[in-house]
């Protein structure tokens, strides 16, 4: 039986060599929560997804910063 590692819940579309869209329902056991399908002989092991990686900044469109941005160009 091979494993496969899945971050939906609580149920796993797949597909079988004959075109079946098979679900199957994961169920919390006491080694994780697991769902065994015995048409292609898979277990799907749910697993959290990792957070992102990937930095995040802050969006440009933000609105600006309130005060006073005077240059000291508007004598010109
Ligand atoms: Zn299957």
């Amino acid at each position: 039986m091979r494993t496969v590692y899945v971050g939906e819940y609580p149920a796993i579309q797949h597909r079988h060599d004959n075109g079946d869209i098979v679900t199957v329902r994961l169920r919390r056991k006491a080694d994780g929560i697991r769902a065994t399908c015995e048409g292609c002989d898979t277990e799907f092991v749910y697993r959290k997804p990792s957070p992102s990686q990937v930095q995040h900044y802050k969006s440009p469109l933000l609105p600006g910063v309130k005060g006073n941005f005077d240059a000291g160009d508007d004598e010109h």
